[in-house]
């Protein structure tokens, strides 16, 4: 018994690391990334050495996203599965994302209902913010990121649509795909990896339409959090009539 203890405590050590990776890892990392700023703005530097400096702000950079698309939101507190306020959590989201969608001029419209859904704040956070980061970065010329949410059946539905690029037929395909983007090196193609992971383990389901040139709109579905009782109460009048 002392062992399992002592193995439960190592894992939570474990824990609390991969979640401190994104708040301790990324101020070395800033921090870095200023002062390469700096000898790029020195005079003394010739151009061949300043563009080893830029690889490395460039490499940086895709450091920091790769942290974004996974840790945003890692707390070093475990998480557990709760009932979540859809627009509090959407709203929450906004505010993060609301300063990068100023710099593109994107307006931000939304229509937000209150609903429940069950599922790890963290986890629904990071795959929220993941599709509007999305949306926003598919917008560079400015634009509207719309974001609604309305019940169907017993689903919840958050609907997020953009008017920027679009994608090919290909392009939504693939999407998903680890390592998928075409953002290039600023891309990680892990973002939308992580939105159907954290979509399926929350019973959730995802469409995307999208057209290019117009732009495109992402729904998802996730179990109303009052779905479990229906179903609860469904199972329970079948075997009620099973038993007539
Ligand atoms: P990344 O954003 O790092 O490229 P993602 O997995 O988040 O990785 O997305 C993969 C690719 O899917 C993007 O590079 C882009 O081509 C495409 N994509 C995703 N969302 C949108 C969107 N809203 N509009 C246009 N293209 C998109
Ligand atoms: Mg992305």
């Amino acid at each position: 018994l002392r062992r399992r203890i002592v193995r439960a405590e190592k894992m939570e050590v474990v824990g609390h690391l991969a979640a401190s990776i994104s708040h301790e890892v990324r101020n070395p990392l800033t921090v870095s990334r200023g002062f390469m700023q700096l000898l790029l703005q020195s005079e003394r530097m010739n151009y061949k050495d300043k563009q080893y400096i830029q690889i490395a702000i460039e490499e940086i950079d895709r450091a920091e996203a790769i942290i974004t698309d996974y840790l945003t939101f890692a707390k070093p507190a475990p998480e557990h599965v709760e009932k979540l306020n859809v627009k509090t959590e959407i709203e929450r989201v906004i505010d993060i994302l609301r300063p990068f969608a100023n710099m593109s001029s994107i307006e931000i419209q939304t229509s937000l209902v209150p609903f429940a859904v069950k599922g790890e704040r963290q986890k629904f956070q990071q795959c929220l913010l993941n599709v509007m980061k999305n949306a926003i970065e598919a917008m560079p010329n400015g634009g509207t990121l719309r974001i609604n949410v309305s019940i169907d059946k017993d689903y919840v539905l958050i609907h997020i649509g953009d008017t920027g690029v679009g994608m090919t037929k290909e392009q939504i395909e693939r999407l998903g795909e680890p390592y998928f983007t075409t953002k290039g090196a600023k891309g990680t193609g892990l973002g939308m990896m992580v939105v159907y992971r954290i979509v399926e383990t929350m019973k959730g389901d995802l469409f995307i339409h999208s057209e290019v040139g117009e732009g495109t709109d992402v729904y998802m579905y996730f179990p109303s959090y009052y779905k479990s009782d229906i179903e609860t109460s469904s199972k329970r009048s079948r075997f009620e009539q099973v038993s007539y």
